[in-house]
């Protein structure tokens, strides 16, 4: 068990290798007991602006690095970060009010984006292209310049590593926002780790801001000339208004949004294992996963069976203040969070649905809730829970299961179990989603994947070589030798 502490106090800002004071700060709070975890900086317009045109003078000498360097420097923030683990941990589970497991996973998982990172330096950079004169014709892939990174406070570690390693990689900068929620876990907890690797002044910034501050940063993130890209990974209608403003300005934009996953149990599942996928895809971290289990829907044979095994497994989470490592169920983020899904469940509740386990609400702790009797003229329908209460749903052909799944605004990620793998693959195939597993829940991700929904759960890709599309520019360069004709006539 963490002992309770005084408010950590926070160096500032990160910006051109400096640790700058804002004019005001706000509140972080441990979402455990709402006591007052750190006051983080609250910076403004202009703070944001000198962190880009720091970025901006960065970025030739670290776009012109030899590629050995850069990869030799961007390992290196794995190793730090790496030894910097159990202060990451002990943060996850304060600030971000998550399980002593959920942090020791992140921590394991940030170094491994780095390295993935640092290894795509020695992956080719673009293509030999035919050429009908001889030319030597190439497509280039060149760093943009510098890189808007806005990050969630779920899963702070890897969402934030996740939106900056392949962009650093390429020779790209950076200027990172955290959330408001964790802005030392996901920002300047990063700024420490890149300065102690070495990174160069000014080729990765760190500001911060309160939610009231947000739109007035943000805006500066997307509209300033010098920014040539964004990544953002956070809720839909933020991701909306963001992607509409990189458009408007033309700049490459990629935006992780929300999501309302399906796990698909189908009648010849293992369902150990199928309850068990449920169970960690429910209720990992709250359910605050951007790919959560948001609806399970079970083949009519198996329903009973399924459920009770599904009832049985969640009943043992234990539910707690996350300073103690016993307590794997912690409280939701914030009190709009708990809001959100208290609304969701009485009216659930109200509209005919029943409580196969759980739907006590005290303060932020949620307990794992199980609901029956969910029809699609509810809320938690429809609508992203983000917490940790899920429908079981029947159905009775593989059609249905589809079109279930199918319908919702959102497409980010699917399970399906089956024995029968064609059968799954098949199913999978005609799901509208970014990323599906079969005998696996929707929560999966590794640092070097095509990573991203469809439809309302975002646009563009993060992860390996997709990420490196993402965050660079693809030039056609060619050389003449003399073998091109002109028209006599000039
Ligand atoms: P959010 O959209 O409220 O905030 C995300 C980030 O955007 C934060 O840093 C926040 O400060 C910032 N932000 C808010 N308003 C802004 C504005 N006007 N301009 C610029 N930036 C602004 O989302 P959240 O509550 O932090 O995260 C939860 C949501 O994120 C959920 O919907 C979840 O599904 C989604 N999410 C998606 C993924 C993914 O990879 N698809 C991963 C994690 C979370």
């Amino acid at each position: 068990m963490l002992d309770a502490k005084a408010p950590k106090a926070l160096r500032g800002m990160y910006i051109d290798g400096q640790w700058r004071k804002a004019a005001r700060s706000f509140a972080d709070l441990n979402p455990n007991d709402g006591s007052l975890w750190a006051e983080a900086p609250d910076g403004s317009r202009a703070d944001a602006t000198a962190a880009i045109e720091a970025a901006h003078r960065a970025f030739p000498d670290w776009a012109g690095l030899k590629y050995t360097e850069r990869a030799k420097l961007v390992h290196h923030i794995a190793e730090v970060f790496e030894r910097r683990a159990p202060d990451f941990i002990a943060a996850i589970q304060t600030e971000g009010g998550g399980w002593y497991g959920k942090g020791a996973f992140e921590a394991h998982y940030v170094p491994e984006v780095f390295r993935s990172a640092a290894a795509s330096c020695y992956q080719n950079s673009g293509e030999i292209l035919p050429s009908e004169y001889g030319k030597l014709s190439t497509a280039q892939r060149v760093p943009m310049g510098v890189i808007s990174v806005i990050s969630p406070w779920n899963f702070p570690g890897i969402l934030t590593a996740r939106g900056f390693a392949f962009a650093l990689a390429a020779g790209n900068t950076i200027v990172l926002k955290p959330s408001e929620d964790t802005p030392y876990l996901g920002g300047l907890f990063y700024a420490e780790v890149l300065e102690e690797a070495g990174i160069p002044a000014g080729v990765f910034n760190v500001i911060t801001c309160s939610r009231e501050a947000v739109s007035e940063m943000g805006d500066e993130m997307v509209e300033h000339p010098y920014v040539k890209g964004v990544s953002f990974t956070g809720s839909t209608p933020v991701g909306r208004s963001i992607a509409a403003k990189a458009g408007a300005h033309l700049k490459k934009c990629c935006v992780e949004l929300g999501g309302k996953d399906s796990l698909i149990v189908l009648d010849d599942a293992d369902l150990e294992r199928a309850s068990q996928a449920a169970n960690f895809g429910s209720f990992m971290h709250q359910g605050q996963i951007c790919m959560s289990v948001e609806k399970v829907l079970v083949q009519e044979g198996i329903y009973d069976e399924f459920l009770q095994k599904f009832v049985e497994r969640a009943a043992r989470l234990k539910v707690g203040n996350t300073s103690d490592k016993a307590n794997v169920i912690g409280p939701l983020i914030n009190d709009r969070q708990v809001a959100r899904v208290k609304a969701q469940l009485d009216d659930a509740l109200a509209k005919g649905a029943e409580i196969a386990l759980g739907g006590k609400i005290e303060g932020r702790f949620v307990d794992p809730t199980i609901l029956t009797g969910v029809t699609p003229d509810m809320l938690i329908y429809q609508d992203e829970t983000f917490g940790p209460v899920v429908p079981v749903i029947p159905f009775k052909t593989d059609e249905d299961a589809i079109a279930l799944n199918n319908d919702t605004e959102y497409g980010l990620s699917a399970g399906v179990f089956s024995r029968d793998e064609a059968r799954a693959l098949d199913i999978g195939r005609r799901l509208e989603t970014g990323m599906c597993h079969v005998n696996c829940s929707s929560v999966n991700d590794e640092p070097h994947v095509p990573f991203g929904g469809s439809k309302a759960s975002g646009l563009g890709r993060h992860g390996g070589r997709w990420s490196i599309e993402t965050f660079t520019e693809t030039r056609w360069i060619t050389v003449d030798r003399g073998g091109r004709p002109y028209p006599p006539v000039f």
